[in-house]
């Protein structure tokens, strides 16, 4: 009788044994369909000897399996990376095969789809929602709910439509749905120090087998344009190709770039892509047909077919970690796929992080140099304001040396970007008349105050009220005064300055989706706009020749708090930010605003000495034994009682082993005390680099039980402190 291990999608449970009906086969990486208990469930046929089970069941009482999917089998490497990633993060693999499977993208098969379009038919029984769906929908295709969509009714009015015979099925083929890319439609012409980098990475695409680079060039001297040769190479090779950005921001922009190289659009994987869109794209991968992919970081864990190159693009940025669910840093889990596919992997960056730079230290990652910009254009002049020296006027922050400068550029009928890392207007809203702070009801966090929608927001929770007329404290009215900046409150001082210019104010706010970021782009090509006053979603990815002058309104933001990370953080940003001034032939210029001009970061961006500023921190971090010399492991303790919290994560503190190499410190309240209203407790675990952390997490934790109000969530490598 043929058993079969399956890993269903539920995280609390572990693997379970079914048995195979004679008439299925269902050989490891079979996607299939099992019942438990009443319900069916979705999961993975797993190599029984790769993951135990702990109730192994007798023959006679195994379910069957109810169904295998109509999708190839995960392959091995993908599956090597689940059980890496939940080993690693100590996650259940279960919510490690849920990301690879999209949710129910995999569900249903075949290489192609069914679509529906009109046929011109006029149903026999006409309704106005009928005769409104068909104009809208006038000559369109598409899955139902995309019809229902565009027609503005609901999906049953389309089926109904389907019954009468007005809207018909058409099968598509997926490969028509995604056109393979041209590795020769525009080939550029690379300088001499691009052609060498570019033909380093395509030989190590040839050569089938995994290798770590760092591509390490200045902002504007082609990285883009270089890994774009690796690309081609592979599509060449017959492979497909992963490239990883940190923010969906960024693909419409790397959209544009691949089609003008390529003639056709990758396939775009992120969030905000609809169920039938991720199915569509998730089965285009799987059976190979989706040539290149270009996501976010959950496109790490696609059932790639063929695997032949991963860019991680702006690899030094902190949003490829993730925080909620599994705590996965995508750059990592990237050189892993990388690993168990046996492909090179390129991490592109200008500002790489401590971490990668220490690896290519000890050799183990190869290092790839484009030390200056494309076309002869300059590196932008840095300059610091003295905010103490220079202060703006009362009420206003923008120093006259930088008001001067944007007005300078304007008269030049060039562009200006002013550079806030605050959403809203004011990150905190308190009443004049006896001082009461606004703050989240679920979060230890200030309410922020947003204009544009007349609101007050909590940026942790999403928390939105209106701003009340009155004090709730002491009852007073129009009492609320805004206290500090945000970029809509500089949006309003750059009105009043500067009143014939054109503002922009560009955050997650406002470039809500790929397609405003494309807006966005045009106007700036298109000069409709001559001051962007943004935060970091600005600081990358664009390339727009007229933009002269980059001011950084608050260059000491970053550096607050405990970070240890905040001073190579904020040298980060402000050299992304700066590198987006004078990227073609006309020169750019950096103000940045400090209130401490000698702090390190400031200094080094000053003087450009990246190099000195790298040393030093890396010289720091290693006397206390942070990453990448040590390492860190938090545990977070939340519930909605307090005092449940408090005891789980006293238990937990005092089931500590000891352990050589490893201190623990805590329980504490973690930096968000409360979050969407559990209150959270943290444990610090820092231990030796060659100590196997994760080992002793799991014993530890396995001794102590805590009540299911009660959640435990380990980050390991974490970034907020
Ligand atoms: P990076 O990714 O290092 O910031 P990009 O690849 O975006 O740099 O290149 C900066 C600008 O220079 C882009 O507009 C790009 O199209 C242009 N560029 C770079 N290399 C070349 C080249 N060899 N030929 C033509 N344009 C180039
Ligand atoms: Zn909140």
């Amino acid at each position: 009788m043929a058993r079969a291990r399956v890993l269903l999608l539920n995280a609390a449970l572990g693997p379970l044994d079914y048995r195979v009906p004679r008439e299925m086969s269902a050989p490891v990486g079979s996607i299939v369909v099992a019942p438990l208990g009443p319900r069916q469930m979705v999961g993975a046929v797993w190599d029984p000897a790769r993951m135990p089970s702990d109730a192994e069941v007798g023959d006679n009482r195994l379910r069957n399996i109810l169904a295998v999917c109509d999708v190839p089998p995960l392959r091995e490497p993908l599956m090597r990376l689940i059980e890496w990633t939940a080993d690693y993060y100590l996650a259940a693999p279960a919510s490690v095969l849920r990301m690879a499977l999209a949710s129910s993208a995999a569900l249903e098969g075949a290489r192609t789809v069914v679509e529906y379009r009109p046929t011109g038919v006029v149903p026999p029984r006409q309704t106005p929602q009928r005769t409104q769906a068909l104009e809208r929908i006038d000559g369109r295709q598409g899955l139902v709910r995309e019809l229902a969509t565009i027609a503005g009714v609901s999906d049953g009015v389309i089926r109904g439509l389907v019954k009468a015979g007005a809207i018909e099925p058409v099968e598509v083929a997926l490969d028509s749905l995604f056109p393979a890319p041209d590795p020769d439609h525009h080939q550029p012409d690379l300088s001499v120090a691009q052609a060498t980098v570019a033909a380093r990475l395509v030989a190590a695409v040839g050569a089938h087998a995994f290798a770590p680079i760092l591509l390490d060039g200045v902002t504007g001297s082609g990285k883009t344009e270089v890994y774009l040769e690796a690309v081609a190479a592979a599509i060449r090779d017959g492979r497909q190709v992963l490239v990883l950005l940190p923010e969906i921001a960024l693909t419409e922009p790397f959209l544009k770039r691949f089609a003008e190289r390529f003639g056709a659009a990758p396939v775009a994987w992120h969030s905000d892509l609809r169920q039938s869109q991720r199915r569509r794209a998730w089965r285009a991968v799987a059976a190979g047909e989706a040539k290149v992919v270009v996501g976010a970081r959950s496109a790490l864990f696609l059932p790639f077919a063929d695997l032949g190159l991963i860019v991680v693009d702006e690899a030094h940025e902190t949003s490829f970690k993730q925080e909620d669910g599994v705590a996965y840093h995508a750059r990592d889990v990237a050189v892993m796929r990388g690993r168990f596919e046996e492909v090179p992997v390129v991490l592109a960056s200008a500002t790489p992080a401590i971490e990668t730079r220490q690896q290519v230290a000890l050799g183990r990652y190869e290092a790839l140099v484009l030390p200056a910009r494309f076309g002869g254009a300059a590196m932008p002049d840095i300059a610091a304001v003295d905010m103490t020296a220079d202060p703006p006027p009362r009420g206003r922050w923008l120093a006259p040396t930088l008001v001067r400068a944007v007005d300078e550029t304007l008269a030049r009928g060039e562009q200006a970007l002013l550079f806030l890392n605050r959403r809203g207007y004011a990150p905190l809203t308190l009443c004049r008349h006896c001082g009461h702070r606004f703050q989240c009801p679920n979060c230890t966090a200030w309410m922020v105050e947003h204009r544009l929608i007349h609101r007050l927001q909590c940026h942790h929770c999403g928390h939105l009220e209106p701003p009340p007329r009155r004090c709730p404290e002491c009852g007073e009215e129009d009492s609320l005064v805004a206290c500090g900046p945000g970029v809509e409150r500089i949006a309003d001082e750059v009105a009043a300055l500067f009143p014939g210019a054109r503002a922009a104010v560009v955050t997650s706010d406002t470039i809500t989706s790929p397609a405003r970021a494309a807006e966005f782009v045009a106007r700036m090509e298109q000069g409709e706009i001559d001051i962007v006053v943004g935060t970091q979603l600005v600081t990358k990815g664009y390339h727009f020749p007229n933009l002269t002058l980059v001011g950084v309104v608050d260059a000491d933001l970053g550096l607050q708090g405990g970070d240890l990370r905040a001073a190579e953080r904020s040298f980060q940003q402000i050299a992304q930010v700066a590198g987006r001034a004078g990227r073609a032939e006309k020169p750019g210029r950096v103000l940045v605003q400090t209130h401490d001009p000698g702090a390190p970061v400031i200094r080094a961006l000053v003087s450009g000495d990246a190099e000195g500023f790298y040393e030093a921190e890396t010289e720091s971090r290693r006397e206390a034994g942070a990453p990448p010399f040590g390492r860190f492991a938090a545990i977070i303790v939340s519930a909605e009682d307090k005092a449940a919290t408090a005891d789980v994560a006293e238990r937990i503190a005092r089931a500590a082993p000891q352990v050589e190499g490893m201190a623990v410190y805590g329980p504490a309240p973690a930096p968000l005390a409360m979050l969407r209203g559990r209150h959270r407790q943290r444990l610090l675990v820092h231990a030796r680099r060659a100590l196997d952390v994760q080992d002793v997490l799991r014993d530890w934790l396995g001794s102590v039980d805590w009540p299911t109000s009660v959640r435990v969530a380990v980050d390991v490598d974490p970034y907020s402190f």
